[in-house]
């Protein structure tokens, strides 16, 4: 029983208690009877037992084996519920009925994880309303040559519109987290925000670029395995300085530069 059930530090259990906090993760989520829902980490059930009389479908991913157990005594019609965890586990399979809405007061020792495997499943979420701690909704919100603008911030801003929800003080949960959290909300563009012709190769020049953030973007980009000779060529084709720093560069700008060495 849930009411027995102790905290888990390891899977990083701080427990939803503020109803105002609660009730603003679902209205921001816009659900609707037709709307199928993936949660990850539903713990005692704060987010699920408000959007299950809600929605068409409910799957939850829970990670502890207890608090998945109490969730699937219940037999609720609209809900399945994947006892793992959510970074092993199959989305692709899982989710069969795509588009889903993904809410989620993420543990926060595996948010940004968890946020890499997100995107690379974009095209099962039309949004997400998510509970991140402070410091990972300020990346996901900033903007280029601020010192939170890095690889998840480029990514995520690629494809989806980043918004805050709310900002939630430690007293919202039980037990309480250190550190100030917040909501933000991910809806997924009609179009990329910069032209990308291959999204695997785009990662993979973001996140060279941010690899060492006080070096060149010549460093950074060397240090990955491109050549001098193909730099030089980008900055005939395009006039891109590499004496940058990654950080400075915007989303257009990185789409353009990897366009340009993908040739
Ligand atoms: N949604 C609940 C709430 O708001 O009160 C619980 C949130 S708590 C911050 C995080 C939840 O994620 C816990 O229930 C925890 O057991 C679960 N969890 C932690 N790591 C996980 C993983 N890798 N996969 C799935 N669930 C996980």
């Amino acid at each position: 029983m849930t009411a027995n059930h102790r905290p888990r530090k390891r899977f990083g259990q701080n427990f939803l208690k503020d109803q105002n906090v609660i009730a603003a993760t679902i209205a921001a989520a816009e659900l609707s009877d037709t709307d199928h829902v993936l949660e990850i980490g539903p713990g005692r059930g704060a987010l699920t037992d408000r959007m299950l009389p809600v929605v068409e479908h409910l799957d939850i991913i829970e990670i502890d084996r207890d608090l998945a157990a109490h969730l699937q005594e219940r037999q609720t019609p609209n809900m399945t519920v994947h006892v793992g965890d959510a970074l092993r586990l199959n989305w692709e399979k899982m989710l069969s009925a795509p588009p889903y809405k993904l809410v989620a007061n993420l543990p926060y020792n595996i948010s940004s994880q968890i946020l890499f495997k997100m995107i690379d499943h974009r095209h099962l979420f039309e949004r997400m309303v998510l509970m991140f701690q402070k410091e990972v909704g300020d990346r996901l919100r900033a903007e280029p040559s601020s010192k939170e603008y890095g690889s998840l911030t480029v990514l995520c801003q690629l494809w989806f519109d980043v918004s805050r929800v709310v900002l939630v003080p430690p007293t919202a949960f039980y037990p309480q987290p250190k550190v100030m959290s917040e909501v933000l909300c991910l809806k997924r563009r009609a179009q990329p925000r910069a032209e990308v012709t291959d999204p695997a190769f785009f990662g993979r020049v973001v996140k060279a670029a941010f690899a060492q953030r006080r070096k060149t973007l010549r460093n950074c980009l060397i240090t990955a395995g491109f050549t001098a000779e193909q730099l030089e060529q980008v900055t005939a084709d395009t006039g891109l300085d590499f004496g940058r720093r990654g950080e400075t560069l915007g989303i257009d700008e990185f789409a353009q530069l990897a366009r340009v060495l993908a040739n």
